[in-house]
């Protein structure tokens, strides 16, 4: 617990990026911290369930987590990919993003019908980046179990577009 407090704490704020008057939050001193990101890895396994089949991170910083995290788990990912990047597309999704629009990619035929899929991310902010990925898991016929991100920034409301959704945060700022 001390050894998650203190990893957490390697998170940098950064006042007016990308724009003005937003607080980024940088998580690249954490990821720098080998005894920081096998900590926060390992506390996102922990609170995850045992059966999870696949874990699907979201580019770019989802996948810094999403790789290590299957390890632990012992279980395969798939990536959800920023449009455009992906040879062959199961399905994607246009969404709103804190700041401006976005479209999230499923690679095709990776992912398969009833498999308990945890949604990873490192932040979760207004949600919309998260409920994309839901919606691209489902439309495949997975089951979301969970989403788990580093860290929730509260004030955002992203929970809100979560309804019935098991959220994981390892911290709520
Ligand atoms: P949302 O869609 O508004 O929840 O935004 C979440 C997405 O934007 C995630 O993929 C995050 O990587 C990114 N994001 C939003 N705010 C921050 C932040 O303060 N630090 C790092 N990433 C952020």
């Amino acid at each position: 617990m001390a050894d998650l407090r203190r990893a957490l704490e390697l998170v940098r704020t950064v006042a007016d990026f990308p724009e003005p008057g937003v607080l980024f939050r940088d998580l690249n001193p954490l990821f720098a911290d080998v005894g920081a990101l096998r900590t926060v890895v390992d506390a996102m396994a922990a609170a995850l369930p045992a059966d999870v089949d696949v874990v699907a991170p979201v580019e770019a910083r989802g996948f810094l987590l999403g790789a290590p995290l299957a390890l632990a788990l012992g279980c395969g990912m798939v990536p959800v990919r920023k449009a455009g990047k992906l040879p062959a597309v199961a399905a994607r999704v246009d969404y709103q993003l804190e700041y401006g629009t976005a479209s999230l990619e499923l690679p095709a035929e990776v992912l398969r019908e009833g498999q308990r899929v945890a949604v990873v991310d490192d932040v979760l902010a207004t949600g919309g980046t998260v409920a994309a990925v839901c919606e691209l898991v489902e439309r495949a016929g997975a089951e979301v179990v969970a989403v788990s991100v580093v860290l929730e920034l509260t004030a955002l409301g992203g929970r809100g577009q979560l309804p019935g959704r098991e959220v994981q945060a390892l911290q709520a700022l």
